[in-house]
This record gives C-alpha cells, sequence and structure tokens, in this order.
C-alpha cells in the first residue's frame, strides 16, 4: 500500500484516484476548486462517469481517499504524486503546459521526502524532461525526486471500466527506481504494462489518440463519397470490420469527433510536427474533415429549407458523447448558434449535459431565436418543423421512428449519428437525412 496524492479532479485525476483507492493504495487527492473539493467530501461526483460516485463514497468512507485544496499536506509525504491537470488546446494549436508547471512547482516546494512525480496528462514529447528539471530548479528540501510519464487512455463516459480494465498501462521511466515504483503501484490492477522511456510514452499517447480521429474522419471522409456514389457507409462499415487488421471498432460514421481530447491532442501534434520543421499530413488531413464535419447537417438542412427563421427546431443530445456531461467541442457548440443566428426557435434535449449547455446559452431570445430546454425527448419534438440529432443517448435511439412522424408537424429528422435504419425511417414515413447514407424523402 503506497501514499498516493492526486493533483487535478477532472475526468483523468479523479477517476485515476479512485481506482487507486478502490485497489487499496492511501490516497489523496488535490484540487484547486474549493467547490468540488466540498462536493467530493460530501460523496457527491463533479462530473457524470458511470459507478464513479458509488466507489468515492465506499472509498471514502473505507478511509482510504480523501479530498483537500492543500497541497502542502497533500504533497509532502506522498511516494507518488499523479498529475492530472488539464493541457488546454492555445490558439496556435499548442498545449497550453501553464497548469502542470504550476503544480511542478508546488510539488518541488513541498515534497519532504523520495518521490516519485507522474504525468497522467498529456504534453508534448520532451514535457517531462522539462517539467523533472523544473522541480529540480525550485526543489526545497533534499529529497530524491524524479519525473515518469503515466499518459491516460480512458474513454469519458466509460472511464472507470477503463482504468480498472484497461488495455495496458503505458509506463515512461528513465531509472529502474521509477519503473519499479510504478509497477508496484499498477501490480494490484493485473493489467498488461508496457514500459518504455519517457519520450516513447509521450509519443504513445498522441500517436494513439491521433490515429483513432484519423480513423473517425477517414470513415467520415468515405462516408460523404458514399453519399455521393450511392453506397451505404454503414454496410461498407460492416464489409471492412471483418479484416483483422482493420477491426470492427472506430468505424462509425458521423458528425465528427469533439471532446477534450482528439481535437486537442490532433493539433498538438500537428504543431509539434511543425515545430521540427516536418509537415504530419495524414493528421492535418484528419483536422480538416473533423471541421467541415461538423457543420455537416446544418448545411444540409440550409439548403432544403429557405430559413429556419421561425421554426421549431428540435435539438436530440447536446454531450460530444454519450455517457457524459462534457461539451468540450460538442457539434452542438457548433451547430446550435449557426441555428440561433437563423431565427431558430430551439427546444433541446439532453438527459444529462443540458444544465451545462444552458449556463452557455441561458433559456430566451438569444441572437435571432431562442432556446427552451426540456426534460424528454417528445417535448422537443412536439409540433417541431425539424430535428436534429446530435448524441447518441440511449433515450434518443429508444425514440421510435413513428415518434417522429406522430409528434412533429413536419418529420423531417437530420441524424448525425446514423441511429435509425433507412428503412425504418421510410416506412414511418418520415423524411430522413443521415452520414453517408441514402436519404428517406
Ligand atoms: P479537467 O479539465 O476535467 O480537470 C482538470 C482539473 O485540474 C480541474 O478540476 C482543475 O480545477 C484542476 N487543477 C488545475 N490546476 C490545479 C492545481 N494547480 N492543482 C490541483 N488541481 C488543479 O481535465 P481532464 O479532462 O481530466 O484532462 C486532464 C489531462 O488528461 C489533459 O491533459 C487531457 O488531455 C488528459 N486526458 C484526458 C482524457 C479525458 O477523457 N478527459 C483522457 C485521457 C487523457
Amino acid at each position: 500500500m503506497l501514499k498516493i496524492a492526486v493533483a487535478g479532479t477532472g475526468y483523468v485525476g479523479l477517476v485515476a484516484g479512485v481506482c487507486f483507492a478502490e485497489v487499496g493504495h492511501q490516497v489523496i487527492c488535490v484540487d484547486i476548486d474549493e467547490n468540488k473539493v466540498n462536493l467530493m467530501k460530501s460523496g457527491v461526483s463533479p462530473i457524470y462517469e458511470a459507478d464513479l460516485e458509488q466507489l468515492m463514497q465506499k472509498n471514502y468512507a473505507a478511509g482510504r481517499i480523501d479530498y483537500t485544496t492543500d497541497y502542502e499536506s497533500a504533497y509532502k509525504d506522498a511516494d507518488a504524486i499523479f498529475i492530472g491537470v488539464g493541457t488546454p488546446e492555445q490558439p496556435d494549436g499548442s498545449a497550453n503546459l501553464s497548469y502542470i508547471a504550476t503544480v511542478a512547482r508546488q510539488i518541488a516546494e513541498t515534497i519532504e521526502k523520495d518521490c516519485l512525480v507522474v504525468v497522467k496528462s498529456t504534453v508534448p514529447v520532451g514535457t517531462n524532461d522539462k517539467v523533472e528539471q523544473f522541480i529540480h530548479d525550485f526543489l526545497v528540501h533534499d529529497v530524491r525526486v524524479e519525473v515518469a510519464s503515466n499518459p491516460e487512455f480512458l474513454a469519458q463516459g466509460s472511464a472507470v471500466r477503463d482504468t480498472l480494465h484497461a488495455d495496458r498501462i503505458v509506463i515512461g521511466t528513465e531509472s529502474k527506481w521509477a519503473e519499479e515504483l510504478l509497477r508496484d503501484i499498477y501490480k494490484p490492477f493485473m493489467l498488461p504494462i508496457v514500459s518504455v522511456n519517457r519520450r516513447s510514452a509521450e509519443m504513445i499517447k498522441y500517436a494513439s489518440n491521433d490515429f483513432l480521429a484519423l480513423k473517425i474522419s477517414y470513415m467520415n471522409d468515405i462516408a460523404n463519397l458514399c453519399e455521393l456514389v450511392g453506397a451505404d457507409i454503414q454496410d461498407v462499415a460492416k464489409g471492412m470490420s471483418f479484416d483483422d487488421r482493420i477491426g470492427s471498432k472506430f468505424l462509425n460514421a458521423g458528425i465528427g469527433y469533439g471532446g477534450s481530447c482528439f481535437p486537442k491532442d490532433t493539433k498538438a501534434l500537428e504543431y509539434i510536427a511543425r515545430e521540427h520543421g516536418y509537415e504530419l499530413r495524414t493528421v492535418k488531413a484528419a483536422i480538416d474533415v473533423n471541421h467541415d464535419q461538423k457543420t455537416l447537417l446544418y448545411k444540409k438542412a440550409s439548403k432544403r429549407l429557405i430559413t429556419f427563421s421561425g421554426l421549431k427546431v428540435a435539438v436530440l443530445g447536446l454531450t460530444f458523447k454519450p455517457g457524459t456531461d462534457d461539451l468540450r467541442e460538442a457539434a452542438s457548440l457548433e451547430n446550435i448558434p449557426l441555428l440561433l443566428d437563423h431565427g431558430a426557435e430551439i427546444y433541446a434535449y439532453d438527459p444529462v449535459g443540458a444544465g451545462h449547455f444552458a449556463r452557455r446559452f441561458p433559456e430566451g431570445p438569444n441572437s435571432h431565436g431562442s432556446i427552451q430546454y426540456v426534460s424528454h425527448p417528445e417535448e422537443a419534438l412536439a409540433d417541431a418543423n425539424v430535428c436534429f440529432i446530435f448524441t447518441e443517448w440511449g433515450e434518443v435511439k429508444a425514440i421510435a421512428p413513428e415518434a417522429y412522424k406522430n409528434l412533429m408537424r413536419t418529420p423531417l429528422v437530420y441524424d448525425g449519428r446514423n441511429i435509425y435504419a433507412v428503412e425504418d425511417m421510410r416506412a414511418a414515413g418520415v423524411e430522413y437525412h443521415s452520414v453517408g447514407r441514402e436519404s428517406a424523402v
């Protein structure tokens, strides 16, 4: 049992902390946000993730996890400090490392015993070398401190499961001591460990995320071509998926990837390449395709309708994917402002993300249109002129094709997640447009 401190209690830090506690370590989670810390102490998760709250409560009751804003008390006698703070995108595409630098300095000024600092945040290759140097530069006590890379591969919406049952743990270290300590920490998880040097570990994270982003953009590119040549992207994907070299995952076409990782990590790697005088053409293409894909349905609908002004527009799904409350880089954030600017009266439904969305787009008039939030999809659909599906929540998938026909004023649906079989919508009398497939008109 080791004493582990975790800096940052977002999707990565909190889930890591809770899972470390679950396997028996003594964990203290640090965040600068006092409201979050108070929430967590009272057993409430500040983020929406399946099973998280229950594990927080269980491990808090067992005395294995606590939460604090007092980093000094948390860091000074920790065996290992995991950093899970944000590395958001800057306007030029590079990663903002200021949160990492702040934590590094706090660590340097407070640790009183030998300690391994483990960077879980996604950082440009070479950052961990700098973090180690930075900590040594500011170190107050005469202790041994090393930095290791341990990138995180969890997916939001299944973060706890992904952590406890990860495909692999990647550790990047520069000494046997660091490698052994990380192996000890992860031993109770009983998962495959890939041990490499720090820079390779940093690169594995970007290379993995960007490969997945590329896969999505590739399928979206092919989907757009399918529409032009009369092929069906879902049949195409099915045919491809039997090939082991391709695999069956990440072959769904739609209105592009969002979230806090793929958009930022593609741009960050492209930036790193540019800084080294190399043009990363494949990743650049993935970024370009995704950019255009996000407003594909809006563009399609704009061609079909004279105007959105005064139309009741049902929006189903606001988060960037199901199972999370996260709105970062969600397609809704691109499309809803466009719809509002063109006078749409939006009725939006999302089972989890509506509250967050309403903070950015409060209920009532907005630009030339207006937005209301509803608790049931049927309220959004009632009397609507057009419906956009942005997120494939189970609650949205459960809507029967006939409901669109029966509830809407005009059953006109733009589905960004290819939820329905075209035939089913046609049979129900719904005009249905999706991605990479024929339309039902
Ligand atoms: P997040 O924005 O949800 O959380 C970051 C947290 O750090 C916030 O709660 C913030 O208050 C806190 N914080 C900021 N400064 C702090 C400080 N000095 N001390 C303590 N806490 C501090 O971020 P996230 O989505 O969990 O992502 C964190 C990192 O992990 C990023 O680099 C991201 O790219 C990477 N990552 C994210 C995911 C994901 O699915 N979200 C998956 C893999 C990797």
